[in-house]
């Protein structure tokens, strides 16, 4: 019997699981730190987009089957450590994501009121360790840095009235802070031009449709129309929203500013964030961009900045300091120890991008291990946990916490998710 335990159980973990336990002779544990799966389909992934998130089913198929456990409220690093995972399994694959912000270091980026997008989406959807978040949403004026599509969904959350949360799982606390919101003008900042957006046309498209908010673009940032053509097919897309927001500017009581060419230089404010300073730039041949010099101000009650994750570090294992990620050679990272997903290659990619990926890394080590090493695997992890007192969270108690959450639900939504460890765990009756 060959034992593999795969760390996390987003994406990348269920992917690469879905191809291990196709291979006879294998017992795959997939562990992760909340009591609930899934990773950012259930707390990155806009809860107003739903058709995303029902790639959770195909997971659940894979969690379901006979050599596949789920083995939920175990912190790697914390309540086991990684030489003690490799000394249990044959193979250890961390699938951990990057869930933390990578920061944002300009003067004033520690004010009150200034946030990361890994906290401001974790306090939408639920996650327990941003709950508690509150962000600001007393000023009229909202910053957010990026231009990626995490700061397309930051921009609509923002934007959205009660009624067009209707048939999504916001949380909670999110509606009803958004419900109160004062929030009337999101500017969104870009370093480049449109033409060096990270934004699907799909998301793009959605900020022309919404009931109380409309999208601008300056005329004058877009390049001429025909350089579009050297696009590849979905960037022109995108840019055809962006012209088209810029031909046909609608009158809304809420709008969302593209702020191209833009670079935020500092954040300033008395006690939070009232403002914040931003540089002209212009891109070189290489389409880089260079602080002009010139500089302007934005009213600002709350600034979110969406310019990219990182793995955190375990204790162990080799690290990637510049890149934010799991030192690696195509997934391998020591004997025994491999990395899959965004733990692997960085936070970019689609869901579907962590696929591909999965079965490679699978493969790789299925060769790797050939027959296994006889290790203790399962029991031996049980035996360890249940000596430090620790109780895991099995499949089947996930599917008690997710009934439970779809009975909690109010009209329309799928689910009214649990916000907190603690209440997880009252569910499943600890
Ligand atoms: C805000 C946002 C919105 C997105 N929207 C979309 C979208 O609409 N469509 C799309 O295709 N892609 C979207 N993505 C991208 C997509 O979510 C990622 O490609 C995918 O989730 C990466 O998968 P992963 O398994 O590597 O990481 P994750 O999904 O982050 O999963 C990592 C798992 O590891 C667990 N974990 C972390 N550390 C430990 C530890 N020490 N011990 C145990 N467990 C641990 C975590 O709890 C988590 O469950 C979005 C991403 C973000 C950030």
């Amino acid at each position: 019997m060959r034992h593999v335990a795969i760390v996390g159980s987003g994406p990348a973990g269920y992917y690469t699981a879905e191809t291990l336990q196709k291979a006879d002779e294998i017992a795959i544990d997939v562990i992760d730190r909340l009591p609930v799966p899934y990773g950012l389909i259930r707390t990155g992934v806009a809860p107003d987009h739903q058709s995303i998130k029902a790639v959770s089913r195909r997971y659940e198929g894979v969690a379901l089957t006979d050599n596949v456990r789920f083995v939920g409220h175990v912190s790697v690093g914390d309540d086991v450590t990684i030489d003690e995972l490799t000394e249990l399994y044959d193979a250890v694959i961390l699938a951990t994501g990057a869930p933390n912000d990578r920061p944002l270091e300009i003067p004033g980026a520690g004010l009150k009121g200034v946030i990361g997008s890994a906290a401001f989406v974790g306090w939408y959807n639920g996650h327990p360790d941003f709950a508690h978040l509150d962000p600001p949403l007393d000023a009229p004026g909202v910053t957010v840095i990026g231009n990626g599509n995490v700061a397309l969904d930051v921009a609509r959350i923002l934007a959205k009235t009660p009624g067009e949360f209707a048939g999504s799982d916001i949380v909670a606390h999110a509606r009803d802070a958004l419900a109160k919101s004062g929030v009337r003008h999101i500017q969104i900042l870009g370093r480049r031009g449109p033409h060096q957006i990270a934004m699907t046309p799909k998301e793009l498209g959605e900020l022309g449709h919404l009931e109380r908010a409309s999208p601008r673009v300056d005329p004058a940032d877009l390049p001429p129309e025909g350089d579009d053509a050297m696009l590849e097919p979905g960037m022109r897309k995108s840019v055809t929203h962006l012209r088209s927001f810029a031909a046909n500017p609608v009158a809304k009581p809420v709008t969302i500013d593209f702020d191209f060419f833009a670079m935020p230089v500092a954040i300033e404010g008395e006690g939070r964030v009232q403002r914040v300073i931003v540089e002209r730039t212009r891109l070189d041949a290489d389409l880089r961009s260079h602080g002009t010099g010139e500089t302007y101000a934005i009213e600002a009650g709350l600034v979110v900045s969406c310019i990219g994750y990182q793995t955190p570090p375990i204790p162990g294992v080799p690290y990637e300091h510049g890149r934010g990620r799991f030192a690696n050679d195509e997934g391998r990272i020591l004997p025994g120890l491999y990395c899959v997903g965004w733990a692997r290659r960085g936070p970019t990619g689609t869901i579907g991008t962590n696929k591909p990926d999965g079965a490679r890394i699978a493969e790789m080590l299925l060769e790797d291990i050939g027959r296994g090493g006889g290790k203790a695997g399962r029991p031996g992890l049980d035996s360890l946990l249940a000596s430090r007192g620790i109780s895991p969270v099995t499949f089947r108690d996930w599917r008690r916490i997710e009934e439970a959450e779809i009975k909690a639900a109010i009209d329309g939504a799928p689910r009214e998710k649990f916000t907190s460890i603690d209440a997880m765990l009252a569910a499943i009756g600890r």
